[in-house]
């Protein structure tokens, strides 16, 4: 676990990271303005610091390329700063099926569920939504499961070398993760998902009240019918492990730079850099985009279909809470979690809002998670508590897209991570890292091609 005196340091050694690197860019990018084309120097180019980005790039930096990282905004400042931290592996079931969808119309009724659209948004999410119910069809769950299956198998492994060379390893907690569920008929009715889990290398467990009491005795006796999932870890801050793996990356060499993308620049059906929004260019024979949601800014110009939406989720953080609890707490009957941080923090998240990603937030969606915890572990204390919104980059089929364009050479795609973003980032970096060096090609079915 990191204690506080630990917490601030990598927080001032990260900013101070920054620091240096904000300087640094300042004198590289000079001559600026206009129509002036930048020297990279870099073998790879990486639009997008989230996590995926920086793990990609952290991962490529590794393997003995010069990276260059690009965002608009201060590394891991967007959806990757405020998510529920869990490396959930044992989410090999993808979003869409035939229970998922019964349940729809539902929680679509009910203004406390953990699913809203914004029904201004419908025309535009139509395509995405066809998609989804395409996706939910029988012979195409057991195609996503298995893909997804393969992702998340290897999850560990490729995130294990990143977090143990960035000084990551007391911020990962591995205690496991409890599956809550309101009532025995409702679990007995999720246990054919468990056992298809358990069919794809997922380790779960049944547990009884009394095994429930013993591991979590918070846990309101409303709330002990359970499935433990014992491979299942969460870092205790997403915002500050992010920060971490950014830090290694710039300790490796790599270097960052802080500026909006306007576009990307190719000659000959191959490509060559980008452009700024200040119209200055960078050049750079390979450009991996990692825009989280706003990927598709890069892929419409090049007729590459990337079906990306936002799935928006909400968070509250009660730094005083003082955790009543050991582990990751899924509540699968109200469809959020919650998530034991660092120094006695809690945090309360999940919720689906489809919505314009430029819509403002509707914080009485964060709110809402209050009550439903307070159901689960008695009065919470809220003093300091904060809210937040953000974007899940979202495909329907669950699976990410990973790889290179089939339209535009040395162009490669890292989004659609949907719920598992964090879970998947080293892997995604792995992937497209063994891919650029010749190792191991991805395969197709993780590819935009498949669009
Ligand atoms: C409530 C909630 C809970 C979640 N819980 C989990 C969890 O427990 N485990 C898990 O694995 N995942 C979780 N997720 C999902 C996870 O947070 C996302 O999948 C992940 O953050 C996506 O990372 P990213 O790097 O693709 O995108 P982002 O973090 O959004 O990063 C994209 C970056 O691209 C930059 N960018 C975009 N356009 C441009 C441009 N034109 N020029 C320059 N920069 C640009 C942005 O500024 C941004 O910094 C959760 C999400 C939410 C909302």
């Amino acid at each position: 676990m990191v204690d506080s005196t630990q917490r601030r340091r990598l927080f001032s050694r990260a900013s101070a990271a920054l620091h240096g690197i904000s300087l640094r860019a300042v004198v590289q990018s000079r001559p600026r303005g206009p129509n002036v084309t930048r020297t990279s120097g870099c073998d790879a180019l990486v639009v997008g610091a989230g996590v995926v980005g920086i793990a990609t790039a952290l991962q490529l930096q590794l393997a003995g390329l010069e990276v260059l990282l690009l965002d608009q905004n201060p590394p891991a400042s967007g959806t990757s700063s405020g998510n529920a931290g869990a490396i959930a592996i044992s989410e090999v079931l993808p979003l869409a099926d035939a229970k998922t969808l019964r349940k729809i119309p539902g929680w679509l009724f009910d203004p406390m569920g953990p699913l809203a659209v914004r029904w201004r948004h419908l025309p535009t999410l139509a395509p995405w939504l066809s998609r989804y119910l395409l996706a939910s069809r029988a012979g195409s769950v057991s195609k996503l499961t298995q893909q997804l299956a393969y992702l998340l198998g290897r999850t560990l492994s490729d995130l294990q070398p990143l977090v143990v060379r960035s000084g990551l390893d007391g911020m990962w907690r591995r205690q496991g993760a409890l599956m809550v569920y309101a009532t025995q008929k409702e679990l007995r009715a999720d246990l054919e998902g468990w056992k298809l889990r358990g069919k794809h290398g997922v380790n779960w467990q049944l547990c009884n009240p009394e095994q429930v009491y013993s591991l979590e005795p918070a846990l309101s006796a409303q709330w002990r019918n359970a499935v433990s999932i014992t491979d299942f870890s969460h870092v205790e801050d997403p915002y500050l492990f992010t920060l971490g793996l950014f830090q290694q990356f710039i300790a490796e060499g790599g270097r960052f730079e802080q500026h909006p993308v306007a576009a990307l620049r190719q000659q000959g059906g191959k490509v060559t850099g980008v452009m700024l929004r200040d119209g200055q260019t960078i050049d750079s024979s390979r450009v991996i985009v990692a825009s989280g949601v706003w990927s598709d800014h890069f892929s419409k110009p090049i007729s590459q279909n990337l079906p990306l939406e936002s799935e928006r989720g909400y968070h509250l953080t009660l730094p005083h809470a003082q955790s009543p609890l050991k582990r990751y707490v899924m509540n699968h009957s109200e469809s959020f979690v919650v998530l034991p941080m660092g120094n006695g923090a809690l945090r309360l998240a999940g919720t689906v809002e489809l919505a314009s990603r430029y819509a403002a937030p509707d914080y009485r969606r964060a709110r809402m998670l209050l009550s439903k915890a307070e159901s689960m572990l008695g009065t919470l204390n809220t003093e300091g508590m904060t809210e937040w919104m953000g974007n899940r980059p979202s495909v329907p089929e669950t699976v990410p897209v990973i790889g290179p364009s089939a339209k535009v050479d040395q162009l490669y795609f890292a989004t659609g991570h949907g719920h598992l973003g964090l879970t998947l980032s080293a892997t995604t970096g792995a992937m497209l890292r063994d891919h650029i060096v010749g190792k191991q090609p991805i395969p197709e079915e993780y590819r935009p091609s498949r669009y």
